[in-house]
């Protein structure tokens, strides 16, 4: 199963969450959540982080 994988470099901006089509990424209080189910491996997420904090393991 896939798993998203948020480290500590995040800096909770909410950019991934807005860019995930299958909307996998929820707000939470220090960094966000995955819900892996939903992922589809798209990237879209890693693209967009700017302090490259996610790691998507397909
Ligand atoms: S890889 Fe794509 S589907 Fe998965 S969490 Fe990132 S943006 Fe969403
Ligand atoms: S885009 Fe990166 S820094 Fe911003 S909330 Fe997502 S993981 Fe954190």
């Amino acid at each position: 199963m896939t798993a998203v994988l948020i480290d500590a470099r995040c800096t909770a901006c909410g950019a991934c969450i807005a860019t995930c089509p299958e909307h996998a990424l929820l707000r939470a209080p220090r960094r966000p959540f995955a819900v892996d189910a939903r992922c589809t491996a798209c990237l879209a997420c890693v693209e967009v982080c700017p302090v490259d904090a996610i790691e998507v393991n397909a």
